[in-house]
Order: structure tokens, then sequence, then C-alpha cells
């Protein structure tokens, strides 16, 4: 393999920028320069997930400034490394990062958030943005605590899914459930099917795992992915159809992977006696959640929302898939060129595609 040389890093790449809502624009712009600390990967792959979508359409998210460079999910080759980090990486090496990374241990006392261990909620934390373009600059943080070597056996394209099973890592280690606990997961697009498998292999084979969806095809991979029953609620009521499914009318977790004020509503809605509402899917502000006070006190009702992850959950993630734990493949359901971005959003906005990979241009 070779990499470029000096002159060709000083060059330009065409990399997508975020102006606003639904402004995304293929941008001719040099390719970064790794600093001290820093490296440039080459990306190989990236994949665009509802997240990217959400912020295609609102031009807003905690995760990116406006104007900036847009994509969290690549991996990728170093092709340069900057000054201090002799030995530890070198071009060549195949990578994947997270998008973000909280206080660095070594730089002095963390934040009240990372010292208390919800490094997800650090008040400093750094994201990372730029995985829709041939070359990414990782910052010096995000190397020294959430860049990992992969070994060269391993498909890019399957380690793509690092931050995404990130996030589910970081919830099953934070909600309580129990290995007898009924599950719905409301939802059975990527991340839903992903935190199928998650609970299947984490809680054995007899736990009751109830996928509901409005799409036939989502429901069948949800079935490859282990869940129990894949209930199709388009046309019908859910807790009729849990019945039916099930022998009652909800479960004692409920997770919410869809992200909208509507769902979150019918999926509190399924919570049992007892049970928990986990708010998987992100919700911009604005909408409010009607609670009945009588049901969350006298049937301890718990919501437990649950966003991003920790550089623990990411290692996890990595740790899973290299192990070839997760079966991924059954995610990956388009490849297009990187210039084809706008038609990727477009596949998933209209859920004609679970996840699309995209290959830089070259
Ligand atoms: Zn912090």
């Amino acid at each position: 393999m070779i990499f470029p040389a000096e002159p060709t890093m000083q060059g330009l790449m065409r990399a997508a920028v975020l102006y606003g809502a639904e402004d995304v624009r293929m941008e001719q712009i040099p390719i970064p320069v790794p600093g001290p600390g820093e490296i440039v990967a080459q990306v190989d792959v990236a994949s665009v997930d509802f997240t990217d979508r959400k912020v295609f359409l609102r031009g807003q998210h905690p995760m990116i400034k406006i104007p900036g460079l847009f994509g969290h999910e690549w991996v990728g080759t170093i092709a340069a490394v900057g000054a201090g980090l002799a030995g530890r990486w070198r071009p060549g090496q195949r990578v994947v990062a997270a998008n973000s990374a909280p206080c660095p241990p070594e730089d002095g006392p963390v934040c009240r958030q990372c010292r208390r261990g919800r490094q997800n909620m650090c008040e400093n934390i750094q994201y990372n943005n730029g995985a829709f373009a041939p070359y990414i600059l990782v910052p010096s943080r995000l190397v020294r605590m959430n860049l990992y070597e992969i070994p060269s056996d391993i498909l890019p394209e399957r380690m793509v899914f690092t931050e995404p099973l990130a996030c589910v890592a970081h919830a099953v280690r934070r909600v309580a459930i129990h290995s007898t606990d009924t599950v719905v997961i409301l939802g059975a697009g990527p991340m839903g099917l992903l935190w199928v498998n998650t609970l299947r292999r984490r809680y054995g084979s007899d736990q009751v795992i109830v996928a509901l969806d409005h799409q036939d095809d989502r429901l069948a991979a949800a079935k490859v992915m282990g869940a129990s029953h894949g209930l199709n609620s388009k046309d019908g009521n859910s807790q009729e159809l849990l019945r039916v499914a099930i022998g009652r009318p909800d479960a004692d977790v409920v997770v919410e992977v869809i992200g909208t004020a509507e769902t979150h509503c019918e999926a509190f809605t399924l919570v049992g006696r007892g049970g928990t509402l986990v708010s998987f899917g992100g919700v911009a502000p604005g909408p409010r959640l009607p609670v009945d006070f009588g049901r969350l006190h006298y049937e301890e009702i718990s919501i437990h929302p649950i966003y991003h992850h920790t550089p623990a959950d990411v290692a996890e993630a990595v740790r899973q898939l290299v192990a070839g734990e997760v079966p991924v493949e059954h995610l990956i359901t388009a490849r297009l060129p990187l210039s084809e971005l706008r038609t990727a959003l477009q596949m998933i906005a209209d859920r004609t595609t679970l996840r699309p990979i995209l290959i830089p241009d070259r």
C-alpha cells in the first residue's frame, strides 16, 4: 500500500460541509495536516446513520458546529502522524475512532461529570466530525482516549459500527434489565437491531424480545438479529398486538429507538408495572411527554434516557466487533460513493435502507 507523500498531503480534497438545515455541500478544502498529538487518516469507509439525517434536517445538533465538516462514523488508515506520537501510531495502521472524547485525566482535574463516571455528559466533551471526506483529522484528545488500531484481516465496514454499538453498550451497562424481563424494542432500524442483538447475546435465548415496527423487511431483520417476535404495528394497536403475541399488553422494559415525541408516548403506554421506558432515540428540545403521576408513582415506572457513550463503552464495542460477536453484515444494505451522500440521506429518510456505507471517490 502506498501512502501519500508530503505534496499530496498538502493538496485539496472534496469533503461534505454542512451549512444548515438541508444544506450540505461537497467542497474543495485542504487535506488536513496533523499538529502535535494529532493524526490524519485516509477514510476507507464511512457510514450514514439516522443521527446524520436528523442533523441534516435540523441544521443543528449538540455534536456538530455549523458550518462544519459532516459525518461521524468512519474507519480509516493512518496517513500522517503529528509530533509526539512516534512509537504508538504510524502511517499504514488501520484505525477506528469514536466521535468524541471527554476530559483526559492526564491534563489535570477532570470535570464534575467525568469525576462521577458520566463521561458521556462531560462538560468539556470534544466532538469530531469530518467522516464524509477522503481524509479526517483526529484531534489529540481523541487520539489519546478513543482511537483503536484494528486487525488488518477485519473488514473495515464491520468496524464502522463502533460508535452506534458503543451507544447500545452504554445503555445495557446502565439500564437495569433482568434476563426474565420482557423487552419491547420500538423501532427496528439499525439501532433497534443492534439493541435486539445485544440483548439476545447478553441475556440468553429465553428472554422475550419483541421488535415493533411498521416495515416487514425490518421485522424480518429483527428476527435474524435475535428477536423472538416481530410485530407490525402499522395498522394495529400495539397493546393488542402484544397481548395476542405474548399474552400481555405491555413489557418490563420498552426501548424507544425512533426519536419522536409520538413514539415516546406510545412507548410509555407499553411499559408495565415496575417497568422502564428507555428513551434512546433523541428528540429535539420542545415537545413534552405527558405522564400520569398515578402510574408513575404507584406502578414505579422508570424513565431512563440514554445519550452517547463513554470511552469504556467504545472499548467494549471495538472488542465485540473485532471478536465477530455482532452480525453487522445484516445491517449493511447499501454501498455508495461519497459523492452520493445526499442519496444516502434520502434513502435513510425513506427507510429504503438500513445502513448505507459510503466509500470516498478516489
Ligand atoms: Zn469532563
